[in-house]
């Protein structure tokens, strides 16, 4: 099995380094869109195919090859530019992606792709993608690695929200999700304490891993093989419960011999996730929220207490399609009555509920894709708070090429979906946040379809030729500006919704530049636990700003301003005004103590503060103490 060291031999890449870095240096401004350009056209051969360079080695080879090749001497300020990630970290946390292992997902959806090397879903060119691959998937060595790294850049590690992603997380073992978490967990704190276990993790999965912790891709088909181009010869789902059979197995056993097991021994109990859970709410590194995706079918009331325990705080939901012909056409599974009542069921649990919406499927056009996108914001069945839109695009491993070969699909224009998205931002409301529109898939990858990734900045330009300008969060986050908090207004938006009343805080600027805001639920039926009876719920406090160390101060920064302890305290009073006995909070692991200090405590799932007087309970009400979740 090869065996990587921790960081790669820049040596043979130097001549694509050093071409990318005489393009970086003469860039008058290096963001995050220049260079992702520059990364899109020089990429890093290597056996497994092509590859993006990582920032870490850019800096790496920036340091070891200034000065020479036609580079100007060493300046470290340009490596500062080459370091900034500013999408990354102005949202006031750290956001940290880990991958799950390949994995049958229940879902058939024609549009899918089929990389037997990924989890359902993802493709191993994409570059979260690789760095999980190299990692075997596990979970503590993409956790640590990328925490390495991160500091190596210059981001602060002490605020972490951790997005699992990969297939159905709701299918995979619980076992393993208990297990996956709890390594994570271990993870945040070996680094918070400087302690490296890296080697021993790897050890464990050269000896115990089919694959080690580096699966030679030589030894995997790259996706099912078609018969005749168009018919599968097997499914992505035989494929890999053909090739993980063996550990797949182990799993199961695991639990029958505890005191055997190894860090590649994909179990943990209940108790060990909640022990870890304990640890980090005082660690110098926390997790303040924890996101997994799902499907609409697998949410239920036992499903959202389990995610909750696991310490989820925000779902990302694939909706796809609210139209239950589209649906069934790319074989999705579902219907929209799945949709609705998962969204409900969420809500009700108070959990982020992050969508993801695909225009372009089998079946829609532009128009009915225009009207389904409003009635995402006008029935109160939906509202998501953050969405993704991901138009269709046409990958080589998909059940799709055989429509598209058929004529009966076919990727919109580039007007087409310029048009779409145009209304798709006009119609989305001011408590939404866009966060991605396009998925950023490698152009090899894509048969037909749109390959614009900064598609998005092409809709804004678009937008503001009619003096229109997006009003989805996003679009008016404050993004590391230093303000003045004198100048901000505390807005109120309200709007009906499945499980009642919800009602969108946020201090806003006089152009609505947003700084902070805050989601509460005023729930009206029955509760998901009785735990909430008479609760109303805060579902998110956001404040914003760069995100900084525990303990540091910003003077000036949104989050620095106590904005999130006003925040919290007008949310107490609509509650209390609105006849509810407790103000409930899906709080983070990460971020208990921080609710604590303000007056809320422990619950089973959840923490709570009594309304009965509309009272604050003494706590650190000064600015300096005021670090948002
Ligand atoms: S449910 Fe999601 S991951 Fe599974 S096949 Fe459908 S789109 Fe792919």
């Amino acid at each position: 099995m090869p065996h990587r060291s921790g960081s790669t031999d820049l040596a043979p890449h130097r001549p694509a380094l050093i071409a990318l870095l005489r393009a970086a240096v003469v860039l008058p401004t290096l963001d995050r869109k220049a260079l992702n350009k520059l990364l899109r056209t020089h990429l890093k051969e290597t056996p497994e195919g092509r590859k993006f360079f990582s920032n870490d080695e850019l800096v790496r080879a920036y340091t070891a090859y200034a000065g020479t090749d036609g580079l100007p001497p060493y300046d470290p300020a340009f490596v500062e530019r080459l370091r900034l990630k500013p999408v990354r970290t102005t949202s006031g946390v750290t956001t940290l992606t880990v991958l799950t292992k390949p994995f049958p997902c229940p879902g058939e959806c024609i549009f899918c792709p089929n990389d037997v090397r990924m989890p359902k879903s993802y493709l191993a060119d994409e570059p979260g993608a690789q760095r999980a691959e190299q990692n075997g998937f596990d979970p503590y060595l993409q956790t640590f690695l990328r925490l390495q790294a991160y500091r190596n850049m210059g981001h602060p590690t002490a605020k972490i929200e951790v997005i699992i992603l990969g297939g159905t997380w709701s299918f995979y073992p619980e076992g393993y999700q208990r297990w996956f978490v709890r390594r994570i967990f271990d993870a945040l704190h070996d680094f918070g304490a400087g302690r490296d276990r890296t080697d021993e993790v790897r050890a464990a999965l050269e000896r115990e891993s089919q694959f080690g912790y580096h699966p030679d891709r030589a030894t995997l088909p790259p996706a099912p093989d078609f018969v005749d181009g168009l018919t599968f010869a097997q499914t992505y789902n035989q494929i890999v419960n053909r090739i993980y059979q063996a550990e797949m197995e182990r799993s199961r056993q695991a639990e029958a011999r505890l005191a055997e097991r190894t860090p590649a021994t994909e179990y943990a109990t209940w108790e060990e996730v909640e022990a870890a859970h304990r640890e980090n709410e005082s660690a110098p590194c926390r997790c303040v929220g924890l996101v997994i995706e799902t499907r609409p079918d697998h949410i239920s009331v036992a499903e959202v207490l389990r995610l909750r325990r696991l310490g989820c705080t925000k779902v990302q939901i694939g909706i796809q399609s609210l139209d239950d012909t589209v649906l069934r056409l790319n074989k999705r599974g579902h219907t929209v009555a799945a949709t609705r009542r998962a969204m409900r069921l969420l809500r009700a649990a108070g959990f982020k509920i992050h969508a993801h919406w695909m225009p372009n499927l089998y079946g829609a056009t532009p128009l009915t894709d225009n009207r389904h996108y409003r009635n995402l914001f006008t029935d109160p069945d939906f509202c998501p708070d953050e969405l993704k839109i991901y138009p269709c695009s046409l990958i080589g491993s998909a059940e799709l090429m055989k429509y598209h070969a058929a004529g009966a699909w076919r990727p919109y224009t580039h007007d087409e979906l310029l048009h779409l998205l145009a209304d798709c931002f006009r119609a989305t409301p001011e408590y939404c946040r866009l966060t991605r529109v396009i998925r950023d898939i490698p152009g090899t990858d894509i048969v037909a379809g749109n390959r614009i990734t900064n598609f998005r900045q092409i809709v804004e330009d678009y937008l503001a030729v009619n003096g229109e300008r997006p009003r989805d969060i996003r679009a008016r986050e404050v993004r590391g500006q230093t303000i003045d908090p004198d100048s901000l207004m505390l807005d109120e938006l309200r709007y009906p919704v499945s499980t009642g009343e919800e009602v969108f805080l946020q201090f806003v600027t006089e152009t609505r530049t947003v700084a902070g805001f805050l989601r509460l639920s005023l729930p009206m039926g029955e509760p998901v636990t009785p735990e909430l009876a008479g609760a109303a719920m805060i579902r998110e406090v956001h404040v914003y700003g760069q995100a900084l160390r525990i303990g540091e101060s910003g003077e000036g920064r949104a989050q620095h301003a106590g904005l999130g302890t006003r925040l919290i305290e007008r949310a107490a009073e609509i509650a209390t005004a609105a006849g509810y006995a407790k103000l409930a909070v899906i709080s983070a692991v990460g971020t208990r103590e921080y609710y604590r200090r303000r007056g809320f405590a422990d619950g089973v799932l959840y923490q709570h503060r009594p309304l009965a007087d509309g009272l604050r309970p003494e706590s650190g009400d000064d600015a300096e103490e005021d670090e948002a979740p």
